[in-house]
């Protein structure tokens, strides 16, 4: 199968959803990660084009730990727009990466980039299987032969702006690929100066840590990742991720 998963900023991925991946690839699966930006307004010291050529190369080195692409779509901090062009840009994304599975952002989340990004690759897994829907490229690849299938991941803290929880439908268990995780993360190094001047973070590697330690809590494992199945009509319901990964996707009963 063909995994794409999707994120507004170099971390993003890592922070939710690398042990995961880790796991998908670990079975065979291609796997790509995107940005939508190079994370440029990530640093109070360095310009935007130097932080971004950091962070793309520290993005590039976390992917290749799983054996993954690393692609950058090249939107920019604090400037991803649910838009005309922005949709037909996420399209063609689509159309080349070809996916089976599409992971992305929580339509609810605290960044304005998080939120913009789930709706932009929501609609484009909608779009990239129109055949007149044009991207306005010079060579675009063809249309998916149908929609891909479509997960979201938690929000920052699995919680909405106003500080309600949102709960995963079910939890995947990382226990296995834990440090990978910690490794792909850790591969973003230029971030933890501006996490702490930024975010009040630490030691994001000990806040990944406390997170997925949190998310395996509520179904009784060290170490987890949640994720919700997208239901909107005319999406497949097939549960397509639980499948591959088999009793490592562990449901979760709501409150
Ligand atoms: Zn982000």
């Amino acid at each position: 199968m063909r995994v794409l998963c999707v994120h507004a900023h170099p971390d993003d991925v890592e922070f939710l959803a690398a042990g995961t991946l880790a796991l998908l690839a670990q079975t065979g699966h291609s796997i790509t990660i995107v940005s939508m930006t190079p994370g440029d307004g990530g640093s109070a010291s360095r310009g935007p084009e130097e932080t971004a050529a950091i962070r793309r190369k520290e993005a590039a080195e976390s992917a290749s730990i799983i054996g993954a692409e690393y692609v950058c779509a090249e939107f920019r901090d604090l400037a991803v727009f649910n838009s005309d062009s922005s949709r037909r840009r996420v399209t063609e994304l689509l159309r080349r990466s070809r996916p089976d599975l599409v992971i992305t952002a929580s339509p609810i989340d605290y960044h304005c980039d998080h939120e913009a990004t789930s709706a932009l690759v929501t609609d484009a897994c909608f779009a990239a299987s129109v055949p007149n829907y044009a991207t306005s490229v010079s060579d675009p690849a063809p249309a998916l032969p149908a929609i891909p299938h479509l997960y979201l991941l938690d929000s920052i803290g699995g919680i909405d702006r106003l500080g309600a929880s949102i709960e995963p439908d079910f939890v995947v268990d990382i226990g296995s690929t834990f440090e990978t995780k910690r490794s792909m993360l850790a591969a973003h190094a230029s971030q933890r100066e501006w996490l702490k001047q930024q975010h009040q973070i630490q030691d994001p590697l000990e806040t990944m840590e406390r997170w997925t330690r949190a998310r395996g809590e509520l179904v009784g494992i060290e170490f987890g990742e949640g994720f919700r199945r997208y239901g909107g009509h005319p999406y497949p319901q097939t549960p397509l991720l639980e499948e591959l990964l088999g009793t490592k996707a562990i449901a979760h009963s709501k409150r």
